[in-house]
């Protein structure tokens, strides 16, 4: 067997102009950030409070580098479980209005770990046709029966969740498990978490909500989605991550005492995976605090998020049914919002283009993010641009073409 098969791979990516490569940002994260020793607006960043540059936080990191030094040295259950751990865990819990919370490294391993282990071969997984890739990954290693329902679609999940109780016998050993996320990162829409919590109860099944996207961006004091509806006391498992609007790396998995006891023995990307380095840790408390402090931050997001939105869709964008700070600009083929993105990167702003598989093909898109430390002269500045790249959309042109224009 040789790697011959790899250029074939990448040459059909290019092909289907579905090739990804890197882009190097030259400095911090900020609203701006430096490309090519260019200022460009930034449109495509998570950090979306800007807490991942803000002073307190910073500080936070360097102190703890101090004290603790970079490394948390092996694994929680080995002797990585560091103080700061458990006290950012308590902090998380209170935070989300749960008994507990238990660290991750990453979104990714959370909801890996989290599904795998709750979940089994014969039990029942229901699925949002547009959950998250980590999440989609988390199904698969669990070897439960996966259940994909429409994007939002309550109908068709209900149908589902009556057909599998029907064909299970009312047998009780088999587990069931609805998960979605509470904000979508690809389309910016909410998810019916009323519903989903009434339908959860009347089929008992878990209910399991990643609130990657609505951490800090929603809800009372940025406390989440579930916050935002009132649900604490009825959703059992909340999934958020420190790396969006915390402005860190890393996640966590809040919900009851015994949940959190259940996960630590069973939950293998938390067992088997170093303990988040102490700087991480620290800093998440800072951002947290940061964020409690200041939950003018959410509204200024969320100002601009209005504000950015309802101008892209006067000038003729369609952003789907984006709600919050995440504002899908749909645009169709991938060859259109490659040519769109890249136009845009000359006017000087940072928007990229998702194209399959992380999105459905024909529905490439610009995916653009605010952040609650752009200005409205920042914002103008990304409408000018869309405005200018519009002519794209329009002649379904391809190679490239404007002026070049920069901030600063
Ligand atoms: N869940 C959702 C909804 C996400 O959007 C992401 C990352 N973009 C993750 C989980 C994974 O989180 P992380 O980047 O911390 O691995």
């Amino acid at each position: 067997m040789t790697l011959d098969f790899i250029n074939q791979v990448l040459e059909s990516l290019k092909e289907n102009n579905l090739y990804r490569h890197l882009r190097t940002i030259t400095g911090g994260q900020g609203p701006w950030v430096e490309i090519d020793g260019k200022q460009i607006l930034n449109l495509c960043s998570n950090n979306y409070l800007g807490l991942a540059s803000h002073p307190e936080v910073r500080k936070a990191a360097s102190q703890a580098a101090e004290t603790w030094g970079c490394g948390s040295g092996a694994s929680r259950l080995i002797c990585g479980n560091l103080r700061v751990h458990e006290l950012l865990e308590e902090r998380l819990a209170s935070f989300k209005g749960t008994e507990a919370a238990l660290l991750y490294g990453s979104g990714y391993a959370a909801n890996l770990g989290i599904i795998s282990s709750l979940m089994r071969q014969g039990d029942y997984i229901f699925s949002d046709r547009l959950n998250h890739a980590s999440i989609i990954d988390g199904c698969r290693l669990s070897r439960a029966k996966i259940v994909v329902f429409d994007h939002n679609d309550m109908d068709t999940l209900e149908a589902k969740l009556h057909l599998t109780s029907t064909s299970s016998n009312g047998r009780s050993d088999i587990r069931k498990l609805i998960v979605v996320d509470s904000i979508f990162s690809m389309d910016g829409d909410l998810a019916p978490l009323p519903q989903l919590v009434t339908l959860a109860e009347k089929y008992q099944a878990i209910l399991m909500v990643d609130e990657a996207h609505a951490t800090g961006t929603i809800g009372p004091a940025g406390r989440g989605s579930v916050a935002h509806f009132g649900l604490e006391k009825h959703v059992p498992l909340i999934m958020g991550t420190l790396s969006k609007s915390l402005g860190g790396y890393g996640a966590f998995v809040a919900g009851s005492r015994k949940l959190i006891e259940y996960l630590t023995n069973t939950s293998r990307s938390f067992i088997f995976s170093t303990a988040l380095p102490p700087t991480v840790i620290a800093s998440a408390l800072a951002a947290l605090e940061t964020l409690e402090a200041n939950p003018s931050l959410v509204t200024r997001l969320q100002n601009n998020a209005e504000y950015l939105r309802k101008q892209l869709t006067l000038l003729g964008y369609d952003t789907l049914n984006s709600q919050t700070h995440i504002i899908p600009v749909l645009v169709g083929e991938a060859t259109v919002a490659l040519e769109m993105s890249r136009r845009l990167l000359a006017e000087g702003v940072l928007a990229v283009a998702i194209r399959p598989p992380t999105v459905p093909a024909g529905k490439s898109r610009i995916r653009v993010t605010v952040m609650a430390n752009h200005s409205r002269d920042d914002l103008d500045f990304a409408l000018e641009a869309f405005r200018n790249v519009r002519i794209v959309l329009d002649e379904k042109v391809t190679g490239s073409g404007t002026s070049s224009r920069t901030r600063g």
